[in-house]
């Protein structure tokens, strides 16, 4: 889990009110500071904080405003944000709430009441971090799960669909681990596993390139604007590099190394095929590569 200091963004347009928060908040967490709702934004987006305590009245921008632009924005719409401001009545309260701010604190606050207030919110963004970490993350190999492997294969196909760009996809399957298992035991299956997972994500080379674990000791690898002849390249470099952790594997019957296959296919930009069918095409090309004596990478019309 994640224990370094949480960050907390203060936007104020007075220096004193500022500096007392800064103060109160500095012992205890990262503090950024803004002093106006562009700052607020820029800050917001370069140093994705945990928190924004965002003053309400400010020239130019004001909070409303900031609040709103951190919501359009897809890097800053989930950051929680509470509003601090001189303006107490009932009504501003109950309207900050309403545009999406997770609390209100009124001016003049006492100390303690905005620590224990912080402190709250702060937790629930740990809580939510750590569930949304649970449902897209598998627990042996920390690479993405199933799940969000095919939240994000819909997504990217059809971004490919629409833009006309090549979309690769990889089965990557480790060999004769059934044998690995029998022979070395179940615990250093899981670690060969676990050094695979790295392997095949650390092969990887573009932000959108996703290696996810898709069951057993399956990895999809998904290559967003990705030719299949650049995607070959990739995928043989993470064969390289599982062949360079030189696992024994003494019952393989391939290599005295533990090895995989992959199989592969690209989606053309000409939009012929389904996801699922691209999916199908890839998983045919994985059984070739196994009947073709495993340890080696079978792609789709590259044979
Ligand atoms: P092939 O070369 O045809 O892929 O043969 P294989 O033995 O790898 O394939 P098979 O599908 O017969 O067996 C897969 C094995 O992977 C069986 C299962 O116990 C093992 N396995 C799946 N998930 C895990 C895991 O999380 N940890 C460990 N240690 N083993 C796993
Ligand atoms: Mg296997
Ligand atoms: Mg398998």
């Amino acid at each position: 889990m994640n224990l370094e200091p949480q960050k907390v963004l203060i936007a104020d347009d007075d220096p004193i009110s500022r500096q007392v928060l800064a103060d109160l908040l500095k012992p205890e967490y990262t503090v950024l500071l803004a002093k106006n709702g562009e700052q607020a934004l820029e800050r917001a987006q370069r140093h994705a904080p945990d928190l924004v305590l965002l003053d309400v009245m400010m020239p130019d921008m004001d909070g409303y405003e900031v609040l709103r632009r951190l919501r359009a924005d897809p890097q800053t719409a989930h950051i929680t944000v509470i509003f601090v401001s001189g303006l107490n009545r009932p009504e501003d309260e109950a309207n900050g709430l309403k545009l999406g701010a997770a609390d209100y604190i009124a001016k003049p606050y006492n100390a303690t009441v905005v620590m224990a207030r912080v402190a709250l919110h702060l937790q629930l963004v740990r809580q939510r971090r750590m569930l949304e970490r649970l449902a897209n993350v598998d627990g042996l190999t920390e690479l993405a799960n199933r799940r969000r492997f095919d939240e994000l294969y819909a997504v990217e196909w059809q971004r490919a669909q629409r833009n006309g760009r090549p979309l690769s996809l990889a089965l990557l399957d480790i060999d004769a681990f059934k044998q690995y298992n029998d022979h070395y035991g179940h615990p250093a299956g899981d670690r060969a596993l676990r050094a695979v997972a790295r392997a095949s994500s650390a092969g990887l080379r573009r932000p959108a390139d996703l290696a996810a674990r898709y069951g057993g000791e399956e990895i999809v690898l998904l290559l967003p604007d990705t030719d299949a002849l650049q995607a070959r390249h990739v995928l043989d470099g993470i064969l390289a590099a599982i062949a360079e952790l030189q696992l024994p594997h003494a019952a393989s019957g391939v290599s005295a190394w533990l090895t995989a296959s992959v199989g592969g296919a690209t989606l053309g930009g000409n939009g012929a095929e389904t996801a699922a069918e691209l999916f199908e095409a890839a998983d045919v090309q994985l059984y070739r590569a196994k009947h073709g004596g495993r340890n080696r990478i079978v792609w789709r019309g590259m044979d």
